[in-house]
């Protein structure tokens, strides 16, 4: 079945980016039928926390995503130690015993030297006294993993190109004499994400792994990796990255992004996911009532090689014209919450008219009370009044408002703007809003009458 995960680590809050590659992954899941695995990498005990990790199972929900299953990678550090193990014994897992500080200056001279800035192996150069002696020193080793880019000799590092065919980018190469051997082990024995990476996409059975582009180099060393340990790789698609509209990365500028930010702002999930999903693909970015309905409308490889770029204020366009299209049902709950239920042909009326759904309170109060205040001119009182008098009678609907329109501007000579304005100033106190054809029968022939006389 097809299988795919979301790998976070819960250090900090989901971000917009985070919602890219998450819904990138629920959305090809969906298109095949298949499952979608939460993947909590939690292996850097020190900053993961309870309370991250709750925070994504909340955020991804808000979204609309609903995890087929949840694994958290500190659980399973006896598959990632038997996965090291058995590199070990095929004599591809080797200690090293290089401080940060000596491997870096060791960089820099290769850099000098014109050599690309990789590890030189050094330490399969040591023998077994070397080692006892570093030991001895107190120097506990690291381990890595040694690439397939030699022959016979490990020293004699030659081109070894691993390519597959990427969902997102087409065809890829990643040249492993270009890499350096990974850290697959610390030497306090924790495990960097590379390693339980892969053991965990192999137990969890996942299919195809959707990632950012930064884990395209990474993507070369891994399918080593799925090599080593006899297994067969997943399939893999890297994707662009959200920027801003000069190409920076957003949650570094705009920290305010996190998926719960935008929530306390009063976007619509529905809206964040769609700007998160279509931004950066050669298809529009055009508002969805449900999450569902983007389903049809990802095609991985639509997905743009240049960053996605949200423009300023297109998230809140978008959030308006999201609001245009959602049922009544759809919002019910949240109306209630803010005071602002009258059934669902006051939400008809007022929802092309809202920047977030929290407006809708107003447009309550307005229909409820009328406008807290109107500011008529002399001649419009008299024009007015003579409005009131040929009110229809009862029962109203949304034919209410042409007939009696009609019949005023044949009554007082007036058209156009001269006539509307002053009707939609009593009635609503605003300039603008929702069709008052729509509002009229809300407000009913108490309401009318006494905001126009
Ligand atoms: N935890 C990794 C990250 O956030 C997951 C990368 C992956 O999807 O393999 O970068």
């Amino acid at each position: 079945m097809i299988t795919v995960r979301f790998a976070p680590s819960p250090t900090g809050f989901l971000h917009l980016g985070n919602a890219r590659t998450a819904l990138l992954n629920w959305l090809f899941a969906k298109q095949a039928g298949g499952r979608f695995i939460l993947r909590l990498d939690d292996t850097d005990r020190e900053r993961s926390t309870e309370a991250f990790a709750a925070a994504i199972v909340e955020d991804l929900a808000w979204l609309g995503i609903v995890p087929d299953a949840i694994h958290r990678q500190s659980e399973r550090a006896e598959r990632h130690a038997a996965a090291a193990e058995r590199l070990t014994a095929a004599g591809l897992l080797y200690p090293c015993y290089e401080t940060a500080e000596e491997l870096e200056r060791r960089r820099r001279l290769r850099r000098v030297q014109g050599l690309p800035p990789i590890y030189d192996r050094a330490a399969l150069r040591l023998s077994d006294e070397d080692k006892a002696r570093l030991v001895a020193e107190g120097r506990a080793p690291h381990r890595r993993f040694l690439l397939p880019n030699h022959d016979a000799d490990p020293l004699a590092i030659r081109s070894a190109p691993v390519g597959w065919d990427d969902l997102v980018r087409g065809p890829q190469t990643v040249d492993l004499a270009a890499q350096s051997d990974p850290v697959l082990v610390r030497a306090d024995g924790s495990f960097p994400y590379t390693l339980p990476s892969v053991v965990d996409d192999v137990d969890l059975g996942v299919t195809h792994v959707i990632r950012g582009e930064d884990h395209v180099a990474n993507t070369g060393v891994q399918l080593a990796l799925f090599a080593a340990l006899g297994a067969a790789p997943p399939a893999f698609g890297h994707h662009n990255f959200i920027t801003d509209a000069e190409g920076a990365p957003l949650s570094k500028r705009t920290g305010a992004l996190s998926l719960r930010a935008l929530r306390a702002a009063g976007y619509e999930p529905a809206a964040v996911a769609t700007i998160a999903v279509m931004t950066g693909t050669s298809d529009a970015v055009e508002p969805v009532a449900a999450l569902e309905e983007l389903v049809g409308r990802l095609h991985l490889d639509h997905v743009s090689r240049a960053p996605a770029r949200i423009g300023e204020g297109e998230l809140d366009g978008l959030n308006a014209r999201t609001l245009a299209l959602l049922p009544y049902a759809a919002v019910r709950d949240r109306l209630v919450e803010h005071d602002a239920d009258l059934g669902e042909a006051f939400w008809i009326a007022v929802r092309g008219n809202l920047a977030r759904l929290d407006e809708a309170a107003a447009w309550a109060r307005i229909v409820r009370e009328g406008p807290a205040e109107a500011a008529i001119d002399g001649d419009d009182r008299a024009f007015l009044a003579e409005a009131v008098r040929l009110l229809p009678a009862p029962p109203w609907d949304e034919t209410t408002f042409k007939r009696w329109t009609a019949a005023v501007g044949q009554a007082t000579g007036r058209k156009g703007r001269a006539l509307y304005r002053p009707i939609r100033l009593a009635l609503t106190g605003r300039e603008d809003g929702p069709e008052l054809a729509r509002l009229l029968p809300l407000i009913g022939p108490a309401g009318t009458s006494a905001r126009l006389s």
